[in-house]
């Protein structure tokens, strides 16, 4: 049976900062087509701040280090997605409660409640063109089959199907039909921790 421990937890986190790193060009250049075109760069410093305070005071549970992440991601980044991200990495670490390993079945259960999290704070539905449209399929998915392979696919579908909607949240709202034939950046970024925890599951 698989089981995922605290490293494991801090090893997505560190997979996702470096996914982040790589990606910020593109999350950004989306971010510049429909909104302040700052969403990469804003990343980039929350998944520094993230990798550096887990390196600095290594939590002993995989409920710690996501609520550690998330509040690292709620102080340093200043746009829509800080409180956001800050939120779901909370609130499913709390989910976790304070056991020393996790099984997927847990994990699953956790982020729905994360992601319900994000969704009561920012008011979006399904559909809405946020990162929302990528993280619903992927728990949906996992949640389901259990499979992080599942989920990533999952989220990928779902950032790549935010292109024909028109967006009702956040700054890309402020565009109306405008929005529309544009990848939403915050669904682009979700798929990437969603890959970066299929990743850390090899
Ligand atoms: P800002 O818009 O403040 O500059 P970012 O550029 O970092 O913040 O993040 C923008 C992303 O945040 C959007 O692409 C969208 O996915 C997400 N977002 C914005 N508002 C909401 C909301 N109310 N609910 C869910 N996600 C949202
Ligand atoms: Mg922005
Ligand atoms: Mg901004």
């Amino acid at each position: 049976m698989v089981v995922l421990d605290t490293e494991f937890f801090r090893r997505w986190m560190s997979a996702t900062a470096a996914a982040v790193d790589r990606e910020a060009g593109r999350l950004t250049e989306l971010d510049s087509a429909i909104g302040d075109a700052d969403h990469g760069s804003n990343l980039q410093r929350g998944f520094a701040a993230v990798a550096a305070a887990l390196d600095e005071e290594p939590p002993g549970t995989p409920g710690a280090v996501l609520a550690l992440a998330g509040r690292q991601l709620i102080s340093t980044v200043g746009g829509a997605s800080g409180p956001l991200y800050g939120t779901l990495l909370r609130r499913t670490g709390k989910a976790l409660g304070d056991g020393g390993e996790v099984t997927p079945e847990q994990l699953a259960g956790a982020l729905r409640a994360g992601v319900d999290a994000v969704a009561q704070l920012g008011g979006a539905k399904a559909g809405d063109k946020t990162m929302l449209d990528a993280l619903i399929p992927a728990v949906g998915a996992l949640g389901q089959s259990l499979s992080f392979g599942a989920a990533r696919a999952a989220a990928d579908e779902g950032a790549l199907a935010t292109v024909p909607l028109r967006a009702h949240k956040g700054r890309a709202s402020y565009l109306g039909d405008r929005s529309i034939g544009h990848q939403d950046p915050g669904a682009t970024s979700s798929a990437l921790l969603i890959g970066a925890l299929a990743d850390t599951v090899g």
